[in-house]
């Protein structure tokens, strides 16, 4: 079992009384937490970005598109993890509506 933020080989631990699989890095999976946890949570920020659809609310940026090269693009940020990691900046091109997303 690895970590999947740092790629680490998990340890057991005890916290709180239980048994649990952690990193040095912080990270802790509670039970049987797996890549698939990591894939929900992935899942659900999706949603998120979907429901906000109302694309004049949001603050333009100098962007370039990868699909179609357009130079300016709609951007958003989202806290998609824990509150201490840095929110991810999500783009949306202002032509063809393409989303992407940029890890700071
Ligand atoms: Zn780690
Ligand atoms: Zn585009």
């Amino acid at each position: 079992m690895f970590c999947p933020k740092c790629k680490s080989i998990l340890m057991p631990r005890m916290m709180g009384g239980k048994r649990v699989m952690g990193c040095s890095c912080g990270y802790k999976a509670e039970g049987n937490v797996t890549i698939t946890e990591e894939v929900r949570n992935t899942a659900k920020a999706v949603e998120v970005v979907d429901k906000e659809k109302s694309d004049d609310a949001l603050p333009l940026t100098d962007n370039t598109c990868k699909k179609c090269g357009n130079k300016k693009a709609y951007f958003w940020e989202l806290q998609t993890r824990s509150a201490d990691e840095p929110a991810t900046r999500f783009y949306k091109c202002q032509k063809c509506k393409h989303v992407w997303r940029e890890y700071k």
